[in-house]
């Protein structure tokens, strides 16, 4: 083709670095892959069990474009009883094909061409490719090890322009599991009251957060107005491929979220909407179980981390641990190429979640103590050859 066809904006888009690290790891024998950003559990069985009952039942339509109007009642619920937040289920919520969908939607439904919408990096990859394609501008502030990678008031402060539109916020976070308090969500918040910003709240962790409960900012005074609590079941639940999430927010943005789903994607899948309709009226034992294990893990790793050398915070959620590997020498990109080269572990670099996560890797601990064992003798050994420490 002498022609190319691709529009400009998906052309200068870059694929993700995660998924070329496991393109690498992929081809290779004996690898434990610490790279993942998913559970290794398996979905609690009730909750497949009631997927599996509603096909049988005949549930095999479409459902409203906003979801099944019970499942809706029920996050609806489960956002009162957890932040204390009351979303109606008829107008204020949408249920969403991940929360990526709903990330996406979000942003389609603020945004205006050149728009700034400011990201707190490092952060999950699609925010802001997902920025640039709906016409807007990612505009970077870096939140630092020296203060547990949380963002301050004044940071943000410090970024916002005439044309800022929005920010977008993770707590518990990837790739860090930094947890923002309640009183740091208060300071952030004033920042965004005065300047008349929205907030796009991507809160996929909440549940896992080990050592205090997470807040949502929508619960902070007037930010419930101002907020698009993104959240979803890939995470707490184990749910990852059923590609489900949801969005709360303010009628008149819900509605305009609605109206690009309803173009593009009818509704989320049907079974899955059962499915997670019963994750939340029945769910919380295998929530509470998963979660005691991810912190096992995740101190265990922190700890031997720690013991070779590597400098890492004990982050408070998710489950991702984020330790610097600046005194080894190496860039993040040839530490995690070399460590899965030499000892067949599989990390992410940091500086793929953006520039300030130059100098680290992002270890997920989501999968077995036995498996995390082994891939600490081996980064120990790894260390202790390459080291320049
Ligand atoms: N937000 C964050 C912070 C994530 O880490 C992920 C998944 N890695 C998502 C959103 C997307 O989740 P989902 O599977 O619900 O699309």
């Amino acid at each position: 083709m002498s022609k190319s066809y691709l529009a400009n904006h998906v052309k200068e888009l870059q694929p993700s670095g995660i998924r070329k690290f496991f393109d690498l790891a992929s081809q290779m024998e004996n690898v434990i892959s610490l790279g993942v950003g998913e559970p290794d559990f398996v979905t609690p069985w009730n909750v497949i069990e009631a997927s599996y009952h509603s096909l049988e039942q005949g549930y095999t339509a479409y459902t409203a474009n906003a979801g099944l109007f019970e499942l809706r009642e029920e996050i609806s619920k489960y956002l009162q009883d957890t932040f204390s937040i009351s979303y109606n289920p008829e107008d204020q919520l949408l249920v969403t094909v991940g929360a990526s969908q709903a990330i996406d939607l979000a942003l389609r439904a603020i945004v205006d061409a050149g728009d700034e919408v400011i990201v707190v990096e490092p952060c999950f990859v699609s925010y802001s490719p997902a920025i640039s394609l709906a016409g807007g501008v990612p505009v970077s502030v870096s939140a630092t090890a020296d203060n547990e990678f949380k963002v301050t008031p004044e940071q943000i402060e410090a970024a916002i322009t005439p044309r800022t539109k929005a920010i977008v916020l993770c707590s518990p976070n990837n790739p860090t599991g930094a947890v923002l308090s309640k009183e740091e969500l208060y300071g952030i918040a004033q920042v965004i009251r005065k300047h008349d910003l929205i907030v796009l709240s991507d809160e996929i962790y909440a549940e896992l957060a080990y050592d205090e409960a997470a807040t949502s900012i929508a619960s902070v005074d007037g930010m419930r107005e101002r907020t698009i609590l993104i959240s979803g079941f890939s995470k707490s639940f184990a749910m990852t491929g059923w590609r489900l999430g949801y969005a709360a927010g303010p009628v008149a943005i819900m509605q305009a979220m609605t109206k690009i789903h309803q173009y593009t994607m009818m509704c989320a899948p049907t079974m899955a909407q059962h499915g997670a309709l019963e994750a939340l009226r029945h769910g919380n034992e295998s929530v509470r179980e998963m979660k005691t294990s991810y912190r096992q893990r995740r101190n265990f790793v922190v700890k031997a981390l720690n013991e070779m050398g590597l400098s890492c915070h004990l982050p408070g959620g998710a489950f991702y641990v984020f330790p610097s590997i600046k005194e080894t020498g190496y860039s993040s990109e040839e530490f995690a190429q070399k460590l899965l080269e030499e000892e067949r572990v599989a990390v992410v670099p940091g500086h793929v979640f953006g520039e300030s996560g130059e100098g680290y890797i992002r270890c997920s601990y989501a999968t077995s103590i036995k498996q995390l064992d082994e891939a600490m003798k081996r980064m120990d050994r790894f260390i202790k050859q390459n080291s320049k420490i």
